[in-house]
């Protein structure tokens, strides 16, 4: 049985050993304490040194490892972090050959895969829920939009970064760009647009009947209906999951009734949308699994 190191790193550093596509150790985490910005200030080569000591922490007294899968946010593409905006310091880096070489010095001997994290949580969704043979996609409703799906095609998949509004004062996303469902959706671009108002204080308005917030509200999913339905349109149906702290700001049933406008032609209808839990342990196992599919590739 393969044994892989899983690991992902956003606002803290999760790592953990993952045997037949479960844990297998207790988690590694860094810093122990949630501390928001402890990340963002670390330079690249102190965030390398702090991943080879989790990886080789949740490696400890297992000999044979054979690969490590590490999740980051941004656009990873052939090791390399091509972008990051929640994570500037790391564009350009060669994150797996760096990784690769730190983990030698210390004895360990691996290949390393590095995947965007969206894209960790749809490999972790695929392999906890039985479901590695389906196409699988997953918003991440956060600080910003993610968007992940499996299984690994060679590409680009920005879903977080559509363009779902052609109003040119839409423009608080995080990446600079107009209209996207980020500066809708994201958590950062709530608090922008809403300056007086926390996005928990948005929800709970609408709710209630205020004007504006009730407008936000439709907004919100009208955006999340728009990126999902142009998902469906260039992939086909088949499974959404909706996952990240503001899964709690969901409205089903209005999600769906806004879908069903979008999607109109019959081949595209047998899609469906499912909320779940966002817990570290599955987005370590993906990191894992997509390594272990990425040596078997190789
Ligand atoms: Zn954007």
């Amino acid at each position: 049985m393969a044994k892989i190191i899983g690991v992902t790193l956003s606002e803290r550093a999760l790592a953990g050993l993952v045997v037949d596509n479960k844990l297998a150790s207790p988690l590694q985490c860094f810093p122990a304490d949630e501390e928001d910005g402890a990340m963002i200030e670390m330079p690249t080569d102190g965030l390398v040194k702090m991943l080879c000591e989790q990886i080789t922490c949740a490696a400890k007294g297992t000999s044979d490892i054979s690969a490590v899968g590490v999740a980051l946010p941004g656009i990873i593409r052939n090791g390399v972090v091509e972008d990051s905006p929640n994570l500037p310091q790391l564009k350009g880096a060669r994150i797996a050959e760096l990784l690769f070489a730190k983990l030698a010095e210390h004895g360990m001997h691996t290949t390393v895969n590095v995947i965007n994290d969206a894209d960790g949580m749809a490999s972790g969704l695929a392999a906890t829920l039985g479901k590695l043979d389906r196409l699988i996609r997953v918003w991440t409703l956060g600080i910003g939009i993610g968007y992940g799906r499996y299984p690994f095609i060679d590409g680009v998949w920005e879903g977080g970064h559509g363009t779902v509004s052609l109003d040119e004062k839409e423009r608080y996303c995080g990446c600079g760009g107009l209209g996207h469902i980020e500066g809708i959706m994201g958590h950062r671009a709530m608090r922008l647009r809403f300056l007086d108002m926390e996005p928990e204080e948005v929800f709970e308005a609408a709710n209630a009947g205020d004007k504006r917030c009730l407008e936000f509200k439709k907004l919100w999913h009208r955006a999340l209906a728009a990126a999902t339905a142009t998902e469906i349109h260039q992939e086909g149906a088949g499974k959404f999951f909706l996952t990240g702290f503001n899964v709690r700001f969901v409205d089903l049933p209005l999600l769906r009734d806004y879908l069903q406008q979008m999607v109109k032609m019959s081949p595209l209808q047998s899609y469906s949308v499912e909320i779940v839990k966002d817990d570290a342990e599955t987005r370590v196992i993906g990191s894992a699994v997509a390594a272990e599919q990425a040596a078997n590739r190789a």
